[in-house]
């Protein structure tokens, strides 16, 4: 068990406003908990005990709303907090499968979204990291690409340095499932797309090859410039009508 129910009072977010109560409180979390991180399973690290709900946004100090996690995942969920720059990257980059949903996150806000399409997923499990090892070997600064399990089928099928081994994940899946779903990866890439996984999709159908597959797709597949387009439109209609 080691330190682990140690009370370490340097590590407290603020120690403005924590009553007597708090060190009884905090050592109930860890022991509910099996003095083990609920987002990384780690025995072994300081641990902390987190407020689901902020006390700042009147979350209670209350067995209920607090969480145990280990520091380097307490920077995970305080990712502006600076006191926690140092150790943020020692978290592990998926979290644990059974970790609840409060502390269930990637280890930066980017590593949610797909390195391919740009899309955000909040949850875990529909995202796979591929480490490309020519990529690691040239002592890069992104040492793994996240990718949406579409984009991943599409990556594993089109680009031969991805393979199933070089793609890690924290819930099951297969080649067959990632195969199955990249035809719902878009056709092309997003702008940001990181190129060792901006690959274009073959298009099928008539939408894809008139809409997705040319610029057309900005102006139909973005709200924003949708929107805008429409305000134009309306504006030019007003103006004619208006202006004699
Ligand atoms: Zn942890
Ligand atoms: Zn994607």
């Amino acid at each position: 068990m080691g330190t682990n129910g140690r009370t370490d009072h340097t590590e407290r977010p603020d120690d403005r406003g924590y009553g007597p109560g708090w060190d009884e409180l905090r050592a109930k979390t860890l022991r509910r908990d099996g003095y083990a991180c609920r987002r990384c399973g780690a025995d072994d690290r300081t641990l902390q005990a987190h407020h689901v709900v902020p006390r700042s946004a009147g979350g209670p100090d209350e067995l209920e709303n607090l969480v145990t996690v280990c520091r380097p995942c307490h920077g995970v969920i305080h990712q502006s907090n600076r006191a926690f720059d140092d150790v943020r990257d020692d978290a592990p980059l998926f979290p644990d499968r059974t970790a609840p949903a409060p502390v269930a996150r990637m280890r930066t806000p980017d590593d949610q979204c797909c390195s391919r399409c740009g899309g955000e997923r909040a949850d875990p499990t529909e995202l796979v990291a591929w480490t490309d090892p020519t990529d690691a070997a040239s002592g890069s600064e992104t040492d793994h690409e996240t990718l949406c399990k579409p984009c991943a089928g599409l990556v594993l099928e089109a680009e031969p340095a991805c393979t199933r081994d070089g793609l890690t994940g924290n819930h099951e899946f297969s080649t067959h499932e990632l195969t199955r779903r990249r035809t719902d990866a878009s056709v092309r890439p997003s702008l940001f797309a990181s190129p060792a996984v901006a690959i274009r999709r073959e298009p099928r159908g008539a939408r894809e090859r008139l809409v997705d597959d040319t610029p057309l797709r900005f102006l139909v597949n973005h709200r924003g410039v949708r929107w805008a387009t429409l305000a134009v439109v309306c504006y030019v209609l007003l103006m004619v009508v208006l202006v004699p």
